[in-house]
C-alpha cells in the first residue's frame, strides 16, 4: 500500500535515528508525533505509526509495532518481536533489533523490496566480516551471521566473505601495520564535469598562473609529506595520485608532479604505484611516456561507457575509439596493471548496452574492472536535472551488475573489494575485480581503514588507523583556492594528526 510518511509517540526519542534509517529504505519521511491513547483518531490516511518496546532480561528484546490504515477502513497492526544474541552492547543491539523488525514490517505494509543489503547502509560492510572473522568465526559463519543480525541475502553475505578472504594476505598487523602506509595524492582538475560528478572536480582553469599557484602548494603539501614519512619511519606500500583526473595537467606539470611524487614517496618497498588517467580527452603519448619512465604500475582508464551516445550525454568529450586508441597505447607502454570502471544504471541504457560496453572491454582484457553502481548525489548536474533524465529502473541495474559479474568472471578477474554509497540505484554496490594478484591494495587499504593514509592535496584525506583500528582523520578543504591559502595549516594538522599516533 501506498504510505507517505511515519509517526513515532512522544517517547521514542532514544530510538529515532533507528527508526529513520529504516524508514530511509522506503523513502518514508518522519511526518511527526502522536501522544495519548487514540492513536486512530490522529493517524493520517496514508501514515504509519511506529512504536518500539524494549524488553531485557536475559539479554534485549525489542518489539515493534506498526500500525497503519486498511483498505476496508479499521486499524490494522503488524508486530514483530527480535533478541539479541549478546554479542554487542545493549544499546547498539536496540538500534539494530529496531531496524530489524522494521525492515520486515515496512516491507510487508509497503510491498517494496529495498534491495538485498538488508538493514546494512554503512559505506564499508566487508569491515564487518573482518571483525568476525578476527574473532575467530570462519568465513560461512561469518556471513550467516550477516544474514541473521543485518537481514542481508545470502548470496550477498557470501560475496562479503569471499572478498574479505581475498583481502586478508593484504591486511598487516603489529610492526608492519605501524610502518606501512598508502600516500594519495589528489588532483582536482578534470577536462569537463561528468553529469554525475559530485568530487570537487574543477574544469582545468585556461589561466595557467591559477594551476601555477596549485602546483606550487601541492609540492610543499609533498615535501611535508615526505619529511612526515622520514620522522616516523614510516614506508609508502602504495601511492596513488587521483582526483579530478590528474593527466588533465598540461605534458610538463604532469610529468614533473610525476617526479616529485616519485622522489618523495616510491622506494625499494613502494608495492604500487597508481594514477588515474581516467579520461581519453587529456592523455598524450608524453604523458603515457612520462608515466612509465617514472615507474608507475598501475593505470586507471576510466570510461564509464562504451556507449557513444552515453559519453555525450554524460558529458565526455571523447569517443568510444579515443578509448581504445588509449587503452592498447597504455598497453604497449609496459606499465603493468591497467583498470577499467564502468557505471550500471547510466542515463537511457539498457542490459543491452551494457552488454556490449562489457564485451568491448572483454577484448580489451584489462587487468581490473572497477564496476560502479550509479548513484545520484547532491552537488552533481544529474541531481539538479533529475527530473529531465530518463534512467534505468533498480532492477535493470540489478541486471547489469550481474552481467558485469558474468564479464568479470569469463575474464579470470576475482571480486576484491567492495563498498556502498549513498542513494545508490537499487541499493545496490560498487565492486573491484581484479586478476589475482593484480588487486589495487591502496582500494582495499583505504575501504578497509586497517592501513594509515597520508592524504596530500585538495579534498584529500589523512586516516590515521592505530594498532586496535582506531581511526583519526583530517580533511584538506575541497575549494582549492582554500587549499591554497591555508596550506600551512592543514600541512600542520595533518602533522599533529601523526604524531598523536605515534605518542601512543
Ligand atoms: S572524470 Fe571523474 S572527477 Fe572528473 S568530472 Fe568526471 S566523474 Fe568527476
Amino acid at each position: 500500500m501506498e504510505i507517505n510518511g511515519y509517526y513515532l509517540p512522544a517517547a521514542a526519542e532514544g530510538m529515532a535515528g533507528a527508526v529513520a534509517d529504516a524508514a530511509a529504505l522506503f523513502d518514508l519521511p518522519a511526518a511527526g508525533i502522536l501522544s495519548g491513547a487514540d492513536i486512530a483518531a490522529q493517524l493520517p490516511a496514508d501514515a504509519v505509526f511506529i512504536r518500539n518496546t524494549v524488553i531485557g532480561s536475559a539479554g534485549t528484546t525489542v518489539i515493534s509495532e506498526v500500525f497503519f490504515w486498511r483498505e476496508e477502513g479499521f486499524l490494522g497492526c503488524y508486530t514483530r518481536r527480535a533478541r539479541a544474541g549478546g554479542e554487542e552492547g545493549a544499546d547498539a543491539a536496540i538500534q539494530r533489533l529496531v531496524r530489524l523488525n522494521l525492515l520486515a514490517i515496512l516491507e510487508r505494509v509497503t510491498g517494496h523490496n529495498p534491495g538485498p543489503w538488508g538493514i546494512l547502509r554503512g559505506v564499508r560492510p566487508i569491515k564487518i566480516i573482518h571483525r568476525l572473522l578476527d574473532n575467530g568465526l570462519s568465513p560461512r559463519e561469518a556471513a550467516a551471521r550477516l544474514t541473521a543480525n543485518y537481514a542481508v541475502a545470502a548470496e550477498k553475505a557470501e560475496l562479503l566473505a569471499a572478498v574479505a578472504l581475498r583481502q586478508r594476505p593484504f591486511l598487516h598487523t603489529g610492526l608492519q601495520a605501524r610502518r606501512l602506509v598508502s600516500v594519495y595524492v589528489g588532483v582536482p582538475y578534470c577536462p569537463s564535469r561528468c553529469l554525475y560528478c559530485s568530487f570537487p572536480a574543477n574544469v582545468l582553469p585556461a589561466d595557467h598562473t591559477k594551476v601555477a599557484d596549485f602546483l606550487h602548494a601541492l609540492e610543499a603539501d609533498i615535501a611535508a609529506a615526505a619529511a612526515l614519512l622520514a620522522r616516523y619511519g614510516l614506508t609508502a606500500e602504495t601511492v596513488y595520485i587521483g582526483g579530478g583526473t590528474p593527466t588533465s595537467l598540461g605534458d610538463g606539470d604532469f610529468a614533473r608532479l610525476l617526479a616529485k611524487v616519485r622522489e618523495a614517496f616510491v622506494s625499494g618497498a613502494t608495492r604500487e604505484f597508481t594514477v588515474e588517467a581516467g579520461r581519453p580527452d587529456c592523455i598524450t603519448d608524453g604523458k603515457i611516456a612520462a608515466m612509465a619512465a617514472a615507474g608507475v604500475t598501475r593505470v586507471s582508464v576510466n570510461p564509464q561507457t562504451m556507449q557513444e551516445k552515453t559519453l555525450k550525454l554524460i558529458g565526455r568529450n571523447h569517443t568510444v575509439c579515443d578509448i581504445i586508441v588509449m587503452f592498447r597505447k597504455i598497453r604497449a607502454s609496459g606499465i603493468p596493471v591497467i583498470n577499467m570502471d564502468i557505471i550500471a544504471g547510466l542515463p537511457a541504457e539498457t542490459e543491452q548496452d551494457m552488454a556490449d560496453t562489457l564485451a568491448q572491454i572483454a577484448a580489451l582484457d584489462p587487468d581490473n574492472l572497477t564496476v560502479h553502481t550509479l548513484a545520484i548525489k547532491r552537488g552533481s548536474r544529474l541531481a539538479d536535472s533529475r527530473e529531465e533524465v530518463a534512467l534505468p529502473d533498480d532492477r535493470t541495474t540489478a541486471g547489469m551488475l550481474a552481467l558485469a559479474a558474468d564479464a568479470a568472471r569469463s575474464l579470470g578477474l576475482e571480486p576484491y573489494y567492495l563498498y556502498r554509497q549513498k542513494h545508490m540505484t537499487g541499493n545496490l554496490e560498487n565492486i573491484g575485480y581484479a586478476r589475482p594478484g593484480a588487486e589495487c591494495i591502496y582500494n582495499i587499504q583505504i575501504i578497509e581503514e586497517r592501513q594509515t593514509v597520508i592524504g596530500v592535496g585538495p579534498a584529500a584525506a589523512t586516516k590515521a588507523v592505530a594498532a586496535d583500528h582506531r581511526l583519526d582523520s583530517s580533511y584538506n578543504p575541497k575549494d582549492v583556492a582554500t587549499y591554497i591559502g591555508n596550506i600551512d595549516h592543514y600541512i600542520r594538522r595533518r602533522e599533529e594528526l601523526i604524531a598523536a599516533l605515534f605518542s601512543t
